[in-house]
C-alpha cells in the first residue's frame, strides 16, 4: 500500500512564508513521509525594505525580488491566489481565471502567513487616487510618476500648475513613509540637472503624520534627529494632520486636536494642491483571511502563545496577518519583516515537535534592534543598545540588508547598482508600463502586411 505523505501547507511567500519554509526544508527535506508545500500569489519573495530605492531608481526592479524555487528548493510551490481557507474540511481553494486553473490543496498542518495589503480607512477617494508603496509595482509606478511629473513640468508655463506637479504629499511617518520620502527627494534633487526650469525651492516633498511624531516606536533621540536632518533638505512635516479627502488634484488634511482626535470645526483644514499622493499610512490584512471562519481582532487572527490558532491544531498565523500582543508592552507587535522571520522560525520549530511529539516552544521575541535610511546617505539605527546616526548608520543599514538578501546573485546586483549611483547621474528614462491594445497592434500588423 502505497503511504501518503503528510502535508505541511505554508500560505504566503513573504517574509514569514519563506523563512518558515526554509527552516522546514532544515527538519523535513529528506524526509520521504513529509511534504512541504507553498501556495502565494507571486513567485517571489519582495524585499520591502529596499522598495523606496527602486522607486527612486537607485535599485533596479528585478534586483530585489527573490523566486521562491531558488531559495526554497525542497518546497513545492505553487502560484495562485487563494481564494478560500476551510479548517474543517482542512482544504485551501485557489481562484481559477481564463487563463488559469482553480485549484484545491488539502493539508495536515496550515501556516497562514498572507500579510497584509495598503488600509485606506474606508476612504474610497484615496484608494481610487493614491499612489501605495506595498508592492513591486507601486514603486515602478511611483518612479515613472515621478519623471512623469519633471516632464510635465519642464514644459508648464501656469506657475500655478506647475507647482500642485511639483509637490508630492507622502501620508504617514512610519518607516516606510519616511524611507520614501528621503528617496524621492534624492531622486527629485538629483534628476532636476535634466530639467532645467525646475529650481530646488520648486520641489516640496510633505509628510503628514496623525501622531506629534514621526518614527513611533524608533528611539525619540533618533526619531528627532531623522526629522531634522529632512527638514534641513527641504521636506516638509506637517504632524497631528491626517489626511481627510483626495480627488487627484488637492489633498485636504485636518490638524488634531490635543487628544489626537479630529475637531469639529472645519477651519482646521487645510488644503495642498498636489497631483501625487503616497499613501503609506497603515495597512490591514488581507481580505481572504477577514473572509475566513478563525477568530480575529481587528482582521488579525488571534495566536496562542505558541503562534498555534487556538480552536483549529496544526493551524499556526506569522507574520503580518497574526495578532501577537508583546507582554512587553501589552500592546500587539508592529508588522515587521524581522517579527515575522522570527515567528516563522518558531513555528517550523513547533511542527516539527507537533510531528515529533515532543515540547512545542513559546515565541518570545526580543528585537535585535531597528534600522532607517532617511536619505542622502543618512541614516539611523538602534544595534545592539546603541543608538547610532548620519552616515555610520546608513552604512550599517545596507551592510545588515545587504547580507539579508538570501541569494548571491541579487546581492551583487544589489551592490552593484549601488556602485553606480555613487558613481553616475540618476537614469530618468520613464517606461510606460501597460498592456498594448491587441486590437489595435492587429490592425498595425495587417497594415505592414500589405505593404509587404
Ligand atoms: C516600503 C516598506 C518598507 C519596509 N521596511 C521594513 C524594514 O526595513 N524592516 C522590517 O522589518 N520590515 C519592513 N517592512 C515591513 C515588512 O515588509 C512586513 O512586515 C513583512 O513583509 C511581513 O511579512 P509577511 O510574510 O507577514 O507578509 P508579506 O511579506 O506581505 O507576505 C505575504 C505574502 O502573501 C501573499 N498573499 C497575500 N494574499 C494572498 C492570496 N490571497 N493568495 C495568495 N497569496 C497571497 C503575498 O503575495 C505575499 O507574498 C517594510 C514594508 C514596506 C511596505
Amino acid at each position: 500500500m502505497v503511504k501518503t505523505k503528510k502535508k505541511i501547507v505554508i500560505l504566503g511567500g513573504g517574509f514569514a512564508g519563506v523563512e518558515c519554509a526554509k527552516k522546514l526544508e532544515s527538519y523535513f527535506g529528506n524526509n520521504s513521509e513529509i511534504e512541504i508545500i507553498m501556495i502565494s500569489e507571486d513567485n517571489f519573495l519582495l524585499f520591502t525594505p529596499m522598495l523606496p530605492q527602486v522607486a527612486s531608481g537607485m535599485i533596479e526592479t528585478r534586483h530585489i525580488v527573490l523566486p521562491i524555487r531558488a531559495i526554497c528548493k525542497k518546497t513545492k510551490f505553487y502560484e495562485g491566489k487563494i481564494k478560500n481557507i476551510d479548517p474543517f474540511g482542512k482544504l485551501v481553494t485557489l481562484w481559477g481565471t481564463v487563463e488559469k486553473r482553480g485549484a484545491v490543496i488539502y493539508y495536515d498542518y496550515l501556516v497562514i502567513a498572507l500579510g497584509s495589503e495598503t488600509n485606506f480607512f474606508g476612504m474610497a477617494d484615496v484608494e481610487k487616487n493614491a499612489f501605495t508603496m506595498k508592492t513591486l509595482n507601486d514603486a515602478v509606478m511611483l518612479r515613472n510618476r515621478i519623471i512623469d511629473m519633471l516632464e510635465q513640468t519642464e514644459n508648464e508655463t501656469d506657475p500655478i500648475l506647475r507647482k500642485s506637479l511639483l509637490t508630492f504629499v507622502i501620508a504617514g511617518g512610519g518607516f516606510a513613509g519616511i524611507e520614501t520620502a528621503g528617496e524621492i527627494m534624492d531622486l527629485l534633487l538629483d534628476a532636476r540637472k535634466y530639467y532645467s526650469t525646475i529650481q530646488k525651492n520648486d520641489i516640496r516633498v510633505i509628510i503628514i503624520e496623525s501622531l506629534p511624531m514621526i518614527l513611533n516606536g524608533f528611539n525619540q533621540k533618533l526619531a528627532e534627529f531623522a526629522k531634522e536632518k529632512m527638514t534641513h533638505r527641504g521636506i516638509e512635516f506637517k504632524l497631528k494632520n491626517v489626511v481627510t479627502k483626495f480627488d487627484g488634484t488637492e489633498v485636504s488634511i485636518k490638524l488634531l486636536n490635543e487628544n489626537l482626535k479630529e475637531p469639529a470645526v472645519e477651519s482646521e483644514i487645510e488644503i495642498i494642491r498636489t497631483k501625487t499622493l503616497i499613501w503609506t499610512a497603515g495597512v490591514t490584512p488581507v481580505n481572504t483571511i477577514k473572509r475566513s471562519m478563525f477568530k480575529m481582532e481587528k482582521g488579525k487572527l488571534i495566536v496562542n502563545d505558541f503562534l498555534e490558532v487556538p480552536e483549529f491544531s496544526g493551524v499556526f498565523a506569522i507574520g503580518d496577518c497574526a495578532l501577537f500582543t508583546d507582554p512587553k508592552t501589552n500592546r500587539p507587535f508592529p508588522p515587521t519583516g524581522q517579527i515575522a522571520e522570527a515567528q516563522a522560525k518558531i513555528v517550523s520549530y513547533n511542527l516539527n515537535a507537533l510531528i515529533k511529539n515532543s515540547d512545542k516552544k513559546i515565541f518570545e521575541y526580543n528585537s535585535k534592534g531597528q534600522m532607517a535610511i532617511i536619505g542622502k546617505r543618512t541614516g539611523i539605527a538602534t544595534f545592539f543598545g546603541m543608538n547610532i546616526s548620519g552616515f555610520l548608520a546608513w552604512i550599517i543599514w545596507r551592510n545588515v540588508y545587504l547580507s539579508k538578501i538570501a541569494l548571491p546573485d541579487k546581492k551583487i546586483r544589489v551592490l552593484l547598482d549601488w556602485i553606480i549611483d555613487l558613481l553616475f547621474d540618476r537614469d530618468v528614462s520613464r517606461l510606460k508600463l501597460v498592456k498594448r491594445d491587441t486590437e489595435k497592434e492587429y490592425k498595425v500588423l495587417d497594415e505592414i502586411d500589405d505593404v509587404w
